[in-house]
């Protein structure tokens, strides 16, 4: 019973170590700072309900979930918002 469990954790280190197996489909999350805001992601579509989103349909909070949750994401939510501004930002990006 107990090696039962011991084989589980070490196979869940082993996930931890391989987040590209994970895919993230429904994300929601608050983003703290000055002003709070929710951003969200849904059929690969990220929302986030601060006024530059609005305009541009990304925003500094859903660039950095891309960049924390990357390997996460599917291509589509990993790349969302980036060829609506490609020639701006092409060089901040990499
Ligand atoms: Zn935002």
């Amino acid at each position: 019973m107990q090696s039962d469990l011991i084989g589980k954790i070490e196979k869940a280190k082993r996930y931890a170590q391989e987040p590209e197996r994970i895919k993230i489909r429904q994300f929601q999350a608050t983003f703290q700072g000055g002003n709070d805001h929710i951003v969200s992601l849904e059929n690969d579509q990220w929302n986030c309900d601060c006024r530059f989103f609005r305009n541009w349909q990304t925003c500094s909070h859903v660039m950095a979930l891309q960049r924390i949750l990357g390997p996460m994401l599917s291509h589509e939510a990993r790349v969302a918002g980036r060829s609506y501004h490609s020639e701006v930002v092409a060089d901040a990006v990499g």
